[in-house]
């Protein structure tokens, strides 16, 4: 029988990865190419991981690759989501992406497990070729969706790729690093996301209670664990079991968490209840949202 939604875990994992096909200005990966070894390596630790979730089956299981740079554009991205979208007890399998990688290897994967975190790069790829592959995943019924980097320069893009985009697909507007908001910015940009005061500010976070380290986990491609990827003290290791027993409550020990994979585990945020099944790829429970603006969280 296939675990039950209160066995929840959430693992984000990030391999050695960390080469991109992009140039994007804001990015430290920009355009940088991966040695064949350490291609070599990502691959085996990513099989490694793929096997320790196929072989873990008494939690349900919720996977959000977070690679350094661009994964779609290897294969051994593409089949693990494939491999791992069928097992029963994988509720969810999702990469955060550039889209920039061609789509139909996806009809391999279940619709109702794999999903894509898909951010607009303007200034790399046309609005057009973009909004291309959003039509493909939706032919394929394939859950996804769609941010840009809140950059003054991404105004204009931003509203005409809201405009091009179906209702039914969720835009998201991150704060850009760095960036401090005027009020008529933060207008501006909520139009587009009305969760965007989510991002606007980092959330002080010192002392809170996090589901991060208890129902939520950072895995890296060696197997350490660690609460979030904003902690970098290990809580335990995956491949030597020691990850049950780390899991537990705690209070968060940074002073700000200032990034959406980290603060949608703030547990006085109550953003499980917003994006519930849609967490990790970023769909709100309920879009499109009604019209009426929701209750601040702080
Ligand atoms: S697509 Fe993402 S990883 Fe690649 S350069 Fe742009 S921001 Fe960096
Ligand atoms: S609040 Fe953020 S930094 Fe703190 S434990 Fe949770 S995810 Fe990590």
């Amino acid at each position: 029988m296939a675990p039950e939604a209160r066995d929840d875990l959430y693992l984000l994992y990030r391999g050695p990865l960390a080469s991109c096909n992009y140039d994007c200005p804001y990015c430290p990966f920009a355009k940088r190419v991966d040695p064949p070894e350490l291609l070599r390596a990502d691959r085996a630790d990513l099989e490694r991981f793929a096997g320790w979730v196929e072989a873990t089956t008494d939690r349900r299981l919720s996977v959000l690759f977070t690679p350094w740079g661009e994964g779609l554009t290897r294969s051994w991205y593409r089949d693990t989501i494939v491999r791992l979208s069928h097992l029963p007890h994988v509720a969810r399998v999702a990469i955060q992406t550039n889209l920039a990688a061609r789509t139909g290897w996806l009809s391999e994967a279940n619709p109702q497990v794999a999903a894509l975190w898909a951010t607009y790069h303007p200034g790399q790829v046309t609005r057009d070729r973009f909004l291309g592959r959003c039509r493909e995943l939706l032919g394929l019924g394939i859950r996804f969706s769609i941010g840009v980097v809140g950059l003054p320069e991404h105004h204009a893009e931003a509203v005409a790729l809201r405009a091009a985009l179906p209702p039914e697909v969720y835009l998201w507007i991150n704060a850009a690093e760095g960036h401090v908001y005027t009020a008529e910015e933060e207008q501006r940009w909520t139009a587009l996301d009305p969760l965007f005061g989510d991002s606007v500010r980092p959330h002080a976070s010192l002392g809170l209670p996090c589901h991060a380290g208890e129902t939520a986990v950072s895995v890296l491609g060696d197997g350490t664990v660690r609460r979030c990827h904003f902690i970098k003290t290990p809580i335990g290791n995956l491949y030597d079991g020691t990850w049950r027993a780390a899991l537990q409550p705690r209070p968060c020990t940074n002073n700000l968490c200032d990034c959406h994979i980290g603060y949608i585990h703030l547990k006085p945020l109550h953003l499980r209840d917003v994006y519930a099944d849609g967490l990790l790829e970023r769909i709100p429970v309920a879009w499109p949202l009604p019209a009426q603006p929701r209750p601040a969280h702080r």
